[in-house]
């Protein structure tokens, strides 16, 4: 097949319609610029849904990647390996856990979590203490355990029967979960800022009732920081900037900087219910996703790339309020570090997606999180000069889908 002949029309044919990409085919980036088949140029504020945090072809991720390809690919976990080993003991030392699992995405870290919790309340307490309380608009994975703990019911509907056992309270609302939680809870989730439910920050107050009310009732709590962490929000991880401190933390995304790979941190106290046998993944803790992921934790755990965030956080605010002066379409900008939310007003809402299409039209690639926010999750490392040059492009891009409203 020709270059030619592979483009966005074979998506159609090909492809299970459960996506429906942006009408080109990127094929090359480089830092926080990528470009199609067609040598147009973008922007990119969408940093492969907060996952490319140090934007894309990194020098030195491609040159570990590169080593480990000519070294050692894959074992299984018949047998451990060197940079699964290093990986974990970094993790380790850099956060509140003793002991961690890895897998392959966010969701695969989510149902271990999810499966540790249950499993640490039957060993420790019976097969009663089962319930698990998640919270509504959040969002851990597409299996089917994780849309059933996630608190958008469009994701599980005409999948059921759901797992059963799991209650959603609502976020930033302590009261809520007072009223659920119970001695039969197992568990407690949540993400410390809600990323697809519209990146709803977890206020502080909240996040240390939950802890609190957790600790009364003998029930584990899970932070699900697959888009929150490695350094997103200006921390290497968002609980760390709360002060709460969760008993099992998932992460993904950003992990791997663009490689698979998620891993499940848990404490000492919870980390025996997954005895040998319990649970397992053929890839987790492949030795190429490993070494990938090793390299970006050196490269972010530092003060400068941390620092550089909220740098990076203050010139999006400062560009955001003033396309906001000019068209007046957002009721509220938020958000922490590089994972940052534009509500738009009320007169906007469910138009979310043509302001990304506009955008990419203009050359530029962002995201939304549901119909009425656009989202921001660019490269950790992005240039100041691109993120003024994507702002120019959104300016257009907003200007655009206005102009065409008023017609
Ligand atoms: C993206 C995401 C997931 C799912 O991760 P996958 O790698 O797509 O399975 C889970 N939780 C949160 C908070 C996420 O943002």
């Amino acid at each position: 097949m020709t270059t030619q002949q592979v483009n966005r029309a074979l998506f159609d044919d090909v492809m299970v319609p459960n996506y429906n990409p942006q009408q080109m085919v990127p094929v090359r980036g480089a830092g926080s610029r990528v470009w199609d088949q067609d040598n147009n140029e973008y922007i990119d504020f969408a940093g492969g849904i907060a996952v490319n945090a140090l934007g894309h072809c990194h020098p030195e991720l491609v040159a570990v990647l590169k080593e480990q390809a000519d070294t050692l690919w894959h074992l299984s976990n018949v047998f451990t390996n060197e940079p699964a080993l290093r990986l974990a003991k970094k993790l380790t030392d850099a956060t509140f856990a003793d002991k961690v699992f890895f897998c392959n995405s966010g969701a695969e870290a989510n149902e271990a979590a999810f499966k540790l919790v249950r499993k640490y309340s039957y060993d420790n307490f019976g097969a009663e203490k089962n319930e698990i309380i998640s919270f509504k608009q959040g969002f851990h994975g597409r299996t089917l355990f994780t849309v059933s703990v996630g608190g958008q019911p469009k994701y599980r509907e005409g999948f059921e029967p759901a797992p059963g056992a799991i209650e959603h309270a609502e976020f930033n609302n302590l009261d809520s979960l007072k009223a659920l939680i119970s001695d039969k809870t197992c568990g407690v989730v949540l993400e410390p800022t809600q990323g697809e439910g519209g990146v709803i920050p977890g206020n502080a107050e909240f996040l240390k009732g939950v802890r609190e009310l957790c600790d009364e009732h003998n029930a584990l709590l899970v932070f699900d920081e697959v888009q929150t962490g490695v350094g997103r929000t200006g921390h290497l991880y968002a609980y760390m900037e709360s002060g709460v401190v969760p008993d099992v933390l998932t992460t993904a995304k950003s992990l791997g900087g663009g490689f698979p790979i998620g891993a499940m941190l848990c404490s000492d106290k919870v980390a025996p219910s997954l005895g040998f046998g319990t649970h397992g993944s053929t890839y987790g803790g492949n030795p190429l996703a490993c070494a990938v992921a090793e390299k970006v934790l050196d490269i972010i755990n530092t003060p400068e790339v941390l620092s550089g965030v909220a740098t990076r956080n203050a010139i999006f605010n400062e560009e955001l309020n003033k396309l906001n002066e000019r068209f007046g379409i957002f009721k509220e900008v938020r958000g922490s570090g590089l994972l940052i939310g534009a509500e738009l007003i009320e007169a906007w809402h469910g138009k979310a997606g043509e302001f990304l299409a506009a955008a990419r039209e203009q050359g530029l690639m962002m995201l939304v999180a549901g119909p009425n926010v656009l989202r921001f999750a660019p490269s950790l490392i992005i240039p100041e000069a691109d993120i003024r040059e994507g702002m120019a492009k959104l300016a257009d891009a907003i200007a655009k889908v206005v102009e065409t409203a008023k017609a």
